[in-house]
């Protein structure tokens, strides 16, 4: 089938658009065009073997699928198993790790303390009263009720909440430092979501998510790709830039695009911002490294943010060679070819919402993912929004319908 011919053309062959080109050819039965710049398939989830040590690693950083969506977790596991893997992350301080996100154990290791868990709120709320004098909730969703000084209003910045939360010690040791070495701005500048996708908790609970359900593809994202993208009606194009083949496309056909929305407009009101990641790779001579999947390097002095050893990720499998592979993660500015993480600032917001003016007015286009809505989705809100994206843009436009 000449690429004219498909009524069906899905930019981008990340989770978003794998997942709406697998709903197309699978419920809807109908052919579907996926182009793809890069030279394989997956975006940012793209999983290979490392051939010197034949472990399997995240060309674009460690991915850990976790949701409690129901429908999500039930969506991907019609295609591959997940192993049992847990995450759990060390936070390198001062050269002592510690347990992190923040948990009883952090904070206990800390300040040399012995805390039980229903000692911890009043212990932290006169932290914070003697370094803050301010709110002790920090209106966080897994917050316990605390004893603490009359709030003063919800905090309205990362630093803020965090502070509010954790008091002045804990916040500069593990989040402010590390922080700016990820978004390089003052954290008064960032939003405290950014801070409350982390867990805050009082009890040893180490899990880096909050979510019912965890676990990386056993047989790597790359399969979960491979497998989304199977059927036969399914046309991939590899290293195909979608803007120089866009003339040669079905006028009328449905367009669904996962790349940056300003692009799409050719930057016409200006470019997005994004964060990019650079990752150092190295070979070590030693079966374990670091002992485990990722470390954090919070201070200041330390250029990078995490180390990565992916062969913890996969306790289910048996990796017998005396080497390892790990990866060094620094952020940096993108400059318009990788972009990782959209940029929470108010010129950001403004531009977008002219771009998605733009976008509202086309028909039969769906511009959507991390890139395409310009927000910080994880894996499980990108297959949810493909999903709402199907059912309810897609579907009704047509009357053939396949389980
Ligand atoms: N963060 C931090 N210290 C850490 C880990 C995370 O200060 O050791 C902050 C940082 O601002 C980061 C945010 O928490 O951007 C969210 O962390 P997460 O691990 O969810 O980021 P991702 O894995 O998406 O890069």
């Amino acid at each position: 089938m000449d690429i004219s011919e498909y009524s069906y053309v899905v930019v981008g062959s990340g989770l978003l658009g794998a997942v709406i080109a697998e709903r197309i050819a699978n419920q809807l039965d109908q052919p579907v065009l996926v182009i793809e710049k890069r030279d394989h398939i997956g975006g940012n989830c793209y999983s290979a073997t490392d051939p010197t040590t034949g472990i399997e690693y995240h060309k674009y950083g460690t991915h850990i699928f976790h949701t409690s969506n129901e429908k999500v977790w039930n969506y991907v596991r019609r295609f591959i198993t997940f192993n049992t893997y847990q995450h759990r992350v060390l936070s390198c301080y001062k050269n002592r790790l510690y347990p992190f996100p923040i948990n009883l154990a952090t904070i206990n290791q800390f300040y040399n303390r012995n805390l039980k868990p229903y000692e911890v709120e009043d212990f932290m709320a006169s932290l914070r009263q003697s370094q803050l004098g301010q709110r002790a909730d920090g209106g966080r969703r897994d917050a316990q009720p605390a004893a603490g000084p009359p709030t003063a209003g919800a905090p309205t910045n990362f630093e803020e909440q965090a502070m509010s939360l954790l008091g002045r010690d804990l916040y500069e040791a593990f989040f402010k430092y590390y922080t700016i070495k990820q978004w390089q701005v003052d954290p008064r500048h960032l939003p405290p979501a950014i801070f409350n996708r982390l867990p805050f908790r009082t009890n040893y609970d180490d899990n880096y998510f909050f979510d019912r359900w965890q676990g990386i593809p056993e047989k790597g994202y790359t399969h979960l790709f491979e497998r989304l993208l199977a059927n036969r009606k399914i046309k991939v194009l590899l290293d195909t830039d979608f803007f120089e083949i866009r003339h040669l496309l079905k006028k009328d056909a449905c367009l669904v695009y996962s790349g940056a929305i300003d692009r799409f407009f050719d930057y016409k009101h200006g470019k997005l911002s994004w964060r990019t990641l650079r990752f150092e790779q190295e070979i070590i001579d030693k079966a374990d490294y670091q002992g485990n999947s990722v470390i954090n390097f919070p201070e200041a002095e330390i250029p990078y943010t995490r180390i990565h050893e992916p062969r913890h990720l996969h306790p289910e499998k048996e990796y017998t060679g005396n080497k390892t592979i790990i990866f060094r993660e620094y952020s940096l500015a993108d400059q318009g070819d990788n972009p990782y993480y959209p940029i929470a600032s108010e010129d950001n917001q403004r531009l977008l919402s002219l771009y998605r003016k733009e976008a509202a007015q086309l028909k039969n286009v769906f511009i959507s993912g991390r890139l395409g809505d310009y927000k910080y989705y994880d894996m499980h809100q990108t297959i949810d929004r493909a999903l709402e994206i199907f059912e309810t843009c897609i579907l009704p436009q047509t009357s053939t319908i396949h389980v």
